[in-house]
């Protein structure tokens, strides 16, 4: 299995450079040359398998022969043996035809860390076979840098350094990472905005013999990895709903575009998928984009959402790449535009194939406040407010209603007590695994907004050989 840029100019990388890679050299994301198929036969024996097992065969024609596949079980069972439900991704059924799918049982209660369990373990195995480290730097504004500070955690070959900007994130997200106290986990509390915080991640990018120096790396949201491990709850739900002998839809909440990227991949691997669903907030490109085929970029609004609160889906690129039969100078092209004058268009030929399968829904404030406290009320159950996205999504759909819609939960409902509690009166208390999270030891810096003292900081906590040179 090979990897090819959706840009066309890179050179094609094997699994295991894909994943140390990130971002393609021309600037594209790095897609698989060709789709692995499942037939129905090899989808029916998926039936009733543990996630873990579901897991191997998904993923293991990705890897190319890259790990060993005993080696890749052992990766995988260790990634989710820390989820707390048996099922890792289990279903809930809300009425006759919808379904949720709960990701949120990972470490820091978010579906980030399904992938992002797994990419940690895969960076460790890679790492120390080629003998290497690298220092991982990232910004957050509360909510990404807990799943990627889990992932990181105890890794013999990474260490991480993660800025918040200081007084500015709630309580519990500030909590979820400072009281990871394993000691290759750095928390820094900038005395700026998250702006700031950026701003300072990528300046450390940009100078080139320091990026080099220390092995700089993200764990960001375009890479492969992420993607493949998220095709997985898609076939295992697909599954235990009856394909290949039964269609079924997805809603999906969605912002970078990654989560609902790798349902279209379950489909091109073989799995009957019917319709996908994108919810989107009032953030709404996405669903502008399917109404019209022209994408334009508008300013971002805070949301009660707002891990949807995005300008561009980065993620889109690798379903352009496939609109537009493979062409990467296609691509380059509609990027470059994009840009440039913050629109690009496809044509309406590309336009009907992608609402052959995709269909975009918008869902604002007050759709999902409401449908926090209908399904509060109808079915007992507790939306987040991004699954609450999807699953206005799937209620407002035009599909067929005899085919079963699985919304997928990509949040606990704790994580978002506040708008929790204004749409059912009900505030949500934190799972079993995070109660005591108010009582335990934080560890964090604070630092001035100042670059020189932030690059000595990385630089004396890196175990990159040479770093401390
Ligand atoms: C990241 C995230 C999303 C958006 O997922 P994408 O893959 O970026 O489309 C939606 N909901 C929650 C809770 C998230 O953390």
């Amino acid at each position: 299995m090979r990897y090819v840029s959706t840009r066309g100019q890179a050179p094609d990388l094997a699994f295991d450079d894909v994943l140390l890679t990130g971002l393609a050299r021309d600037g594209g994301l790095y897609v698989p040359a060709a789709w692995p198929h499942f037939g129905p036969d090899a989808l029916r024996a998926m039936r009733g398998l543990p996630y873990d097992e579901v897991a191997v065969r998904v993923m293991l024609p990705f890897l190319g022969g890259t790990i060993a596949e005993d080696r890749f079980r052992a990766l995988v069972r260790d990634a989710y043996a820390g989820f707390a439900h048996r099922a890792v991704t289990p279903l809930v059924q809300l009425d006759q035809r919808l379904w949720v799918c709960e990701l949120f049982h990972g470490p820091t209660l978010a579906f980030k860390d399904v992938a992002l369990q797994l990419l940690g373990r895969l960076f460790d195995h890679v790492l120390s076979r080629r003998d290497q480290r690298v220092t991982v730097v990232g910004a957050t504004s509360g909510d990404t840098g807990s799943a990627a500070i889990e992932a990181c955690r105890d890794r013999e070959r990474v260490d991480i350094v993660i800025l918040h900007p200081q007084g500015r994130t709630s309580p519990v997200q500030r909590r979820q990472m400072t009281t990871v106290l394993s000691p290759n986990v750095h928390n820094v509390a900038l005395q700026g905005t998250f702006d700031d915080c950026q701003d300072a991640v990528k300046a450390l990018f940009n100078d080139q013999p320091y990026r080099d120096a220390l092995r700089l790396s993200a764990v960001n949201s375009i890479n492969w990895a992420r993607i493949m491990a998220q095709i997985v709850y898609y076939v295992a739900a697909a599954v235990a709903l009856g394909a290949p002998d039964r269609e079924v839809a997805f809603a999906v909440p969605t912002g970078n575009f990654g989560n609902v990227y790798a349902a279209y991949a379950a489909r091109a691997m073989g799995v009957p998928v019917a319709r996908l669903i994108v919810g989107t907030n009032s953030n709404d490109i996405l669903a502008r984009f399917f109404a019209s085929g022209t994408m334009q970029a508008a300013g971002v609004v805070p949301t009660i959402s707002p891990s949807m609160d995005i300008q561009i889906s980065s993620n889109f690129e690798r379903l352009l790449f496939d609109l537009m039969d493979r062409d990467g100078a296609a691509v380059a092209a509609s990027m470059d535009e994009f840009r440039a004058q913050g629109r690009f268009a496809v044509s309406q030929g590309q336009l009907r194939r992608a609402l052959a399968l995709f269909e975009g829904r918008r869902c604002g404030e007050e759709e999902t406040l409401a449908t926090m406290t209908s399904t509060w009320a109808e079915s007992g159950y507790m939306l987040d407010p991004h699954t609450a996205v999807a699953v206005h999504a799937a209620r407002a759909s035009s599909l067929d209603p005899s085919i079963p819609v699985v919304a997928l939960a990509c949040a606990h409902p704790a994580k978002f007590p506040d708008a929790v509690e204004r749409a059912t009166g009900v505030r949500p208390g934190l799972p079993r695994h995070l109660s005591d999270l108010f009582e335990r030891e934080e560890r964090l810096s604070v630092l001035p907004n100042d670059l020189s003292v932030l690059k000595e900081f990385v630089r004396t906590r890196s175990r990159v050989t040479g770093a401390q040179a």
